[in-house]
């Protein structure tokens, strides 16, 4: 039977292949709301295409213009906006499955909404487990919520568990592979003079900007390794990162009889995503088939940390568990908006989570309300340090 979806953030780059995927496979879905921030003539385009029932924005005159266009097109599509109707939408009855890719902290109210009525879930936004795992993954379990990750990284781990929970001790090692972004093998020198452009290029990807920029600062994986830990319940001493440089093996799981399972695959998120919307069946994905003899070689190494220091950043917040997930996703929110904005250096953006990370005492977390307000703080101190580091210098001034 066809699932009625929700598509929060349908305009980014999971939006669209999500939407790709359900046009190659309609008997598998109805489209029943798509979502955007900003960018309405593509949520307007995608509407045409897809004849949704609810389309929903962040502004009141985006969601006028919007549905003046919609009417005027013919189509019946309800248009709303703002955060209460993303939460009002992802727990509605005439919805069963939401895919949560929205990018950042803002994907966050409207992944719990749906999680708290109980909903199948594909989730790409992985800051809602970085800012709350154990809340979040409380608040499924007793809603019944299913939760299939879209990320590669966890839907390869997902696929390699076989969708099961192990028992304890059965699995010895997560292993989250990473290709090490564009910046790799560049001199360390001359880190401080890359350009926003250059940071978005993904030597595998094609991806949006920020988890782009977090690519290349390896604070992706950073993220992911949280992400890992909540969704797959698994200590974080026994999660680790890659290098894999061909980003063929998505991961791998390692268990206690050293049999290691790896998914593989061409880099192309329509797989993970196909897997995710059809579980537990298969359909297409459009995806070119993988030619491992093209392919040639599978190479590996260990993270260098003093090249990645995001990363090495994000292994001290994991260590220390409690609420710091949610300082260090503020933080990198706001200093990659910077460094997109071109008002820090790029290599500034390890620098000021460092610091914001280092002025907050460690924090314990028991309600999404305290979530949201740390959050909220840890974003006003970065913008400050941000502001600091402007005065102080002048690096794209142009
Ligand atoms: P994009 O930047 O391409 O798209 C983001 C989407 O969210 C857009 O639809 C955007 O709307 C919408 N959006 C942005 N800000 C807000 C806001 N404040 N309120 C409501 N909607 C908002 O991001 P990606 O598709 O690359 O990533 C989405 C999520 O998936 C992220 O959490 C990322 O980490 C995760 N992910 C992405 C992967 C990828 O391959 N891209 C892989 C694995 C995970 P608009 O277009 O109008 O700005």
């Amino acid at each position: 039977m066809s699932q009625r979806l929700l598509v929060l953030g349908s305009t980014g780059s999971i939006g669209d292949n999500v939407l790709d995927v359900v046009a190659r496979n309609p008997q598998a879905c109805i489209i029943h709301g798509l979502t955007a921030h900003h960018n309405i003539e593509k949520l307007y385009q995608q509407c045409l295409k897809f004849r949704p029932a609810l389309a929903i924005v962040s502004e009141p005159h985006h969601a006028i213009e919007l549905q003046a266009n919609l009417q005027a097109a013919g189509l019946n599509t309800e248009v709303q906006c703002g955060t209460q109707a993303l939460c009002a939408a992802a727990c509605a009855i005439d919805c069963d499955t939401v895919v949560a890719a929205i990018v950042g902290a803002a994907g966050l109210p409207p992944t719990l909404s749906a999680a708290q009525a109980g909903k199948k879930i594909l989730l790409a936004n992985k800051e809602a487990l970085v800012m709350s795992g154990a809340l979040f993954m409380e608040t499924a379990a007793n809603s019944g919520a299913t939760i299939l990750p879209v990320d590669s990284e966890h839907n390869a781990i997902f696929q390699c568990l076989h969708g099961a929970q192990r028992a304890p001790g059965e699995v010895e090692r997560l292993i989250l592979t990473a290709s090490g972004g564009p910046f790799r093998n560049r001199p360390l020198q001359t880190l401080d003079q890359v350009s926003p452009d250059e940071a978005c290029a993904h030597p595998n990807w094609s991806m949006g900007r920020k988890i782009s920029v977090d690519s290349a600062t390896m604070m992706n994986k950073g993220l992911e390794l949280i992400e890992a830990r909540w969704l797959f319940d698994i200590p974080a001493e026994h999660i680790e990162a890659l290098i894999h440089p061909q980003s063929i093996i998505h991961s791998m799981v390692v268990y206690r009889d050293q049999s290691v399972l790896a998914q593989l695959g061409t880099p192309d998120m329509r797989t993970p995503i196909a897997h995710a919307l059809a579980y537990p069946t298969r359909i297409a994905s459009g995806v070119e088939p993988l030619d491992l003899a093209k392919v040639a070689k599978l190479t590996f190494e260990e993270p260098d940390l003093a090249r990645f220091p995001c990363l090495a950043l994000a292994l001290e917040v994991i260590r220390e568990g409690g609420g710091m997930g949610i300082v260090l996703n503020a933080a990198n929110e706001v200093a990659v908006e910077a460094f997109l904005a071109r008002r820090i250096r790029f290599t500034n953006i390890a620098w000021i989570i460092d610091e914001v990370l280092q002025k907050t005492p460690g924090i314990a977390v028991t309600s999404f309300d305290e979530v949201m307000e740390v959050d909220e703080q840890s974003r006003r101190s970065t913008y400050e340090a941000v502001q600091r580091l402007g005065r102080s210098t002048h690096y794209f001034a142009s």
